[in-house]
């Protein structure tokens, strides 16, 4: 952070910065020039709070930031690319990696069935909710435990990792049992007990973006995954809201290379969850692949009209076949591949 003083500020003016910043616990290198005094603050930390204080005193010019406000997800941390082994498959490596499933593990029947389908298909990654975040107490919430064990048997089945939501900091435990990869939706990105709940554990973490969340809100609640320890975390652009009401959310695609400006962790695309409409979807899939996201997180369902839980926005298996081939052709244009 750097504080520029006003025009001729005087001796008390310029202590009077100083002594705030150092209350604050950082040190100050100041350069007098002949008419304007530049404090240079150094530490670690968030330096928010002292910033806020320095910029309200009549005596400063300015104050800029130099560093990011988080530290363990910048790159400034960590040079290269993170990549993350989920159970046999990577994420943020060379291949990019295609999650796929339905919004809710509904029975036995209809995560094998569809299981079976999507492995054939080439999807590396299995998603399910047991525990879902339902706007309506009335609506699905969800098989729970039951949920949990269908998923992870069928994962195991057809040797694909799972992926499922948790919601509380309590069901962290149990989630860990049977998950490969903890999922924090959009409506939990920040509730910063499970953040550091997800950290303790040493599971891979799937960080949506809330729905009204900046991206540097998303950077700072991945940094609360990394503070506890648990650098394994995916972030998640899955839309905001905007006043666009034609889809169910705004996908923001400069998300993805916004994110790899300023962090090494990598970043998928949830084009189902973003637009909430199967005829939007493959185009914003390949946008994905455009965008050079490390993989897109997909809703598909046998059975649209029968599920329990985001059926308007699944895709058949069919159409998302016919989205995987079309994200292999991008993807061999642009000379990259898809695992
Ligand atoms: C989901 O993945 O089913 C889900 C609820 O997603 P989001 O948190 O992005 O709304
Ligand atoms: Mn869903």
């Amino acid at each position: 952070m750097i504080i520029s003083m006003k025009l001729h500020a005087t001796r008390e003016e310029i202590d009077e910065v100083t002594a705030i910043v150092k209350h604050f616990g950082y040190k100050v290198h100041s350069i007098e020039g002949e008419e304007r005094v530049v404090i240079g603050v150094v530490g670690v930390g968030d330096v928010t709070p002292c910033l806020e204080s320095v910029e309200s005193l009549p005596q400063v010019d300015s104050v800029v930031r130099i560093s990011a406000p988080y530290k363990f997800v910048s790159k400034e941390f960590r040079k290269g690319k993170t990549r993350i082994r989920v159970n046999g498959i990577e994420i943020g490596g060379e291949e990019f990696v295609v999650i796929a499933g339905p919004c809710s593990v509904e029975s036995e029947e209809q995560i094998v069935g569809l299981a079976r389908k999507l492995k054939a298909m080439g999807a590396s990654g299995l998603r399910g909710g047991a525990f879902k975040p339902r706007t309506s107490p009335y609506s699905f919430q969800g098989m729970g435990t039951d949920g949990l064990k269908l998923l992870k048997a069928a994962g195991e089945h057809f040797g694909m990792p799972v992926v499922t939501e948790v919601m509380d900091p309590r069901q962290v435990e149990l989630v860990d049992r049977y998950a490969d990869m903890l999922q924090v939706g959009a409506r939990n990105m920040q509730n910063f007990d499970l953040l550091r709940e997800v950290g303790q554990t040493r599971k891979p973490v799937l960080l949506k973006r809330g729905m009204s969340a900046t991206v540097k809100d998303l950077l700072m609640s991945a940094e609360y995954i990394l503070n506890e320890g648990n650098a394994q975390v995916v972030l998640c652009e899955r839309g905001v809201r905007t006043f666009e009401d034609s889809t169910r959310n705004m996908l923001d695609m400069s998300a993805v290379p916004n994110v790899k400006g300023q962090s090494h962790l990598p970043i998928i695309v949830d084009p189902s969850h973003a637009t909430g409409r199967p005829d939007l979807i493959p185009a914003m899939a390949r946008a994905a692949v455009a965008a050079g996201a490390d993989g897109v997180h997909i809703e598909v369902h046998s059975c649209p009209e029968r599920a329990l839980s985001d059926g308007p926005q699944a895709l058949l298996p069919p159409q998302f076949a016919a989205v995987m081939r079309d994200m292999r052709r991008l993807a061999e244009g642009l000379g990259e591949t898809i695992a």
